[in-house]
């Protein structure tokens, strides 16, 4: 049931509740009936309008007690909002560069009035469009390991961090939404399964049946389910990134939760792979995307490089966490002890962000919610050939994950497999 002070705002009703609100009316400036309101949510969840006066801009973000994509008969608790807002807020403090600030949350009406991001665009499309940008990696390694790092065992006391894990407990229906559709519709039977017919017929039928893969996501499932690491933002595909040339900013959290830190990495490693195999739908000329191409698989090398190299150094300066009491390593031998383990501690978080890679591709070319790097290739044939490249690459990389001991291997095979 839905809280009583709720409703669902309309263009009008929106206008007279940002009127009333102080902290809305000093952004925007000007009188209310002024203001221009324009909803323009793509995602499948919330409405999003963007509000504009004479001083200043705002995007609102309003929970529906639904899911967006499918409608009243898939009902999804308001809460979330509470959720992102609570996980924004983290993300702010650790990083207030790379995320839109706050400027007004509403926990009755599930509703989140932010800095507009403007001009930004969502990065998938940036990456649809072949564009480059070259800040991006040092901005969302930089968000990655200090989002992570500063939420985890190395950095928080293990009371913080227990009432932490609590704070975002509560989240278990976004949670789920994961657990369903990553983790387990691409590999059975689901109604709201679908992919690029007939051509991947044959390969969402060797999926379903393909027991060493179903092995290898329960796995990943059992990882997801159990692993309160960190506080991952839970959703950091390149629709959750909105970029310039110069800036980059991290959007809707609201799948925010306890969970292992590999998952967030995966799920920006899967997003630049799946961005490498759609190019070949995407072009136009012979060679015409190559210089996006080399760009965007360099990009998944220096992603992973970069966030091991700044977790590392985080962990090197700021360890004021309960994990690995310095007691326990003292002197010189003990501070080169701690080092090895501090690198065998990043292979194992690279094991997970390399499977939970793989589940992310999987489950946007035979899962419910599909991308617009596939689905803007509008040749079917040419789109289930990119397809197809990227599912067997996320095959491999979910079953022979510890064959792949570096990103250069996973890039290499990325090549390969083209
Ligand atoms: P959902 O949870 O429904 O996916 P998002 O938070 O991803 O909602 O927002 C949906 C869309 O609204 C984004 O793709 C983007 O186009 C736009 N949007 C969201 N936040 C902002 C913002 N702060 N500034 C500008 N546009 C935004
Ligand atoms: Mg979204
Ligand atoms: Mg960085
Ligand atoms: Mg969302």
């Amino acid at each position: 049931s839905t809280p009583s002070d709720y409703r669902i705002l309309n263009e009008t009703d929106l206008r007279n509740y940002l009127a009333e609100t102080p902290a809305v009316t000093a952004q925007l400036g000007g009188s209310a009936d002024h203001w221009s309101i324009t909803e323009v949510g793509d995602g499948n969840l919330n409405l999003v309008f963007i509000v504009k006066g004479p001083s200043g801009g705002l995007a609102v973000k309003q929970a529906l007690p639904y899911v967006r994509l499918v409608g009243e008969s898939w009902p999804l608790p308001l809460s979330r909002a509470h959720y992102e807002h609570l996980a924004l807020t983290h993300q702010g403090r650790l990083a207030p560069a790379l995320v839109p600030a706050i400027v007004h949350h509403d926990p009755a009406l599930a509703l989140t009035a932010m800095e507009l991001l403007e001009p930004h665009i969502i990065m998938r499309k940036g990456l649809v469009a072949g564009s480059i940008y070259p800040a991006f990696t040092d901005h969302i390694t930089t968000f990655m390991a200090r989002t992570l790092f500063f939420s985890s065992d190395l950095a928080l006391s293990a009371a913080a961090k227990k009432d932490a894990i609590a704070s975002f407990a509560g989240n278990h229906a976004l949670c789920k939404i994961t657990e369903d559709l990553i983790f387990t519709d691409p590999y059975r039977v689901a109604e709201q399964n679908r992919w690029t017919a007939p051509w991947l017929d044959r390969t969402a039928a060797e999926i379903r049946e393909d027991l060493d893969l179903h092995v290898a996501v329960s796995r990943l499932k059992l990882k997801f389910l159990s692993s309160a690491e960190a506080l991952i933002h839970g959703d950091l595909h390149t629709g959750s990134i909105m970029v310039t040339d110069t800036e980059t900013k991290v959007i809707d959290p609201e799948f925010a939760f306890y969970g292992p830190m590999g998952f967030d990495v995966g799920a920006l490693l899967a997003n630049l792979l799946m961005a490498y195999f759609a190019s070949a739908g995407h072009e136009q000329t012979p060679g015409n995307r190559e210089v996006f191409e080399t760009w965007v698989l360099a990009t998944v090398d220096q992603v992973w490089s970069a966030f091991a190299d700044e977790f590392l150094s985080l962990w090197r300066k700021e360890a004021t966490g309960d994990a690995y009491p310095p007691s326990l390593f003292p002197g010189e031998a003990g501070a080169a002890r701690l080092e090895v383990e501090r690198q065998a501690y990043m292979a194992r978080l690279f094991q997970d962000a390399v499977g939970f890679t793989a589940a992310k591709i999987i489950r946007r070319i035979l899962g419910l919610a599909h991308n617009i790097d596939f689905e803007q290739i509008e040749d079917t044939k040419r789109r289930a050939t990119c397809e197809a490249r990227a599912l067997r690459l996320a095959r491999t990389l979910m079953v022979e994950t510890a064959s792949f001991t570096s990103i250069e291997a996973v890039t290499r095979a990325a090549r390969e497999s083209r």
